[in-house]
């Protein structure tokens, strides 16, 4: 499933007379628009194909009844919903519902879903939603990826984040959406980080093993990680190098006062972000650093200093205006 579907509630798909059915050994394509249902059919074959070569290393044979797919063709952002169940080992009553333009289903909707599928295939059983949702984000275009990407980085260091040994074992989505995306951003940020160290078909292998074993285990067999933890501060780490250089290029002060309510609010929401982007803010008590406050003429609170290599730039009384100025700077 993609989280987008979580937040825009996916229009149910109505068949009538006028909609197009397109058969292929594996799918069967229900659509309003002839053409489009071929295409659609064709490119989830092709990705069956290729995506069960690349992650597991062979074809898989074709399914007993074919997984049908409901296209609603509207002019919004892709979203999609794959269900089957699980008896005993063996997948049935498949179902596949995706919406969006013609170019955000055929790029990111149809690889991520059928992904899904051939996952479903290969294992037998429900995988946690982290590896899942992440691995089939690996398939989805760069644009979407990127946002995931963000919202992972934007989480780090803040009250959000899911904790590593919590995130390995959900099995169910978070009841808000924010929790959602969060779990889709840090799902597919790991998963991107393991799978670009040793590829797609170690993943599998990894999730094998933490099904038999367990995940310290797993991480350890397959990426020579001590333990979760220690698998998932480098990939923190790997991704946040610009953001170090930032750090040792912009110092910003924060002057505050004990009784300044918006400087704890500030300190609860601002500094975690600006944490997250790798600044690092210098918190100095107005009082206390009274020589300081005048010399920068500080005149209310919060204030903020940002310096840019040692040399003062800017004077800010706004947090938020921190971000678009650090960006403008870029
Ligand atoms: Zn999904």
């Amino acid at each position: 499933m993609r989280y987008l579907l979580l937040l825009l509630p996916l229009l149910l798909f109505e068949g009538d007379a006028s909609t197009f059915e397109y058969r292929t050994p594996n799918f069967v394509v229900f659509c309003h628009d002839a053409s489009f249902a071929v295409q659609v059919g064709e490119a989830a074959e092709y990705y069956r194909e290729k995506h069960a070569k690349e992650w597991l290393g062979k074809s898989i044979p074709n399914w007993y009844s074919p997984c049908p797919i409901r296209v609603n063709l509207i002019n919004d952002a892709g979203a999609g919903a794959t269900t089957f169940s699980f008896d005993q080992g063996e997948v049935f009553g498949w179902d596949m519902q995706i919406q969006g333009t013609p170019q955000s289903l055929m790029d990111s909707v149809i690889p991520h879903e059928v992904l899904h599928t051939v996952f479903a295939s290969h294992f037998r059983r429900p995988l946690p939603r982290w590896a899942d949702e992440g691995a089939a984000t690996y398939e989805e275009d760069e644009s979407e990826k990127q946002i995931h990407r963000q919202l992972a980085e934007q989480v780090v260091g803040t009250e959000q984040q899911i904790p590593i040994r919590r995130l390995l074992v959900m099995h169910h989505y978070p009841d808000n959406m924010g929790g959602i995306a969060v779990l889709y951003a840090q799902g597919f940020y790991l998963a991107e980080f393991l799978i670009n160290r040793k590829g797609k078909q170690e993943f599998i292998k990894f999730l094998d093993t933490a099904y038999r074993t367990d995940w310290d285990r797993a991480f350890e067999k397959h990426y020579g990680f001590k333990n979760q933890e220690a698998a998932y501060t480098p990939a923190w780490k790997e991704h946040s190098q610009p953001k170090q250089q930032m750090a040792s290029r912009y110092e910003i002060k924060m002057f505050t006062s004990p009784n300044c309510q918006r400087c704890e609010e500030d300190r609860r929401k601002v500094l975690p972000l600006l944490k997250a982007k790798g600044l690092i803010v210098e918190i100095l008590d107005y009082d206390r650093n009274l020589d300081l406050a005048r010399k920068e003429n500080v005149i209310g609170l919060p204030t903020y200093i940002i310096y840019e290599n040692g040399k003062r730039i800017a004077k800010l009384r706004e947090s938020r205006a921190i971000s678009s100025l650090l960006k403008r700077h870029h």
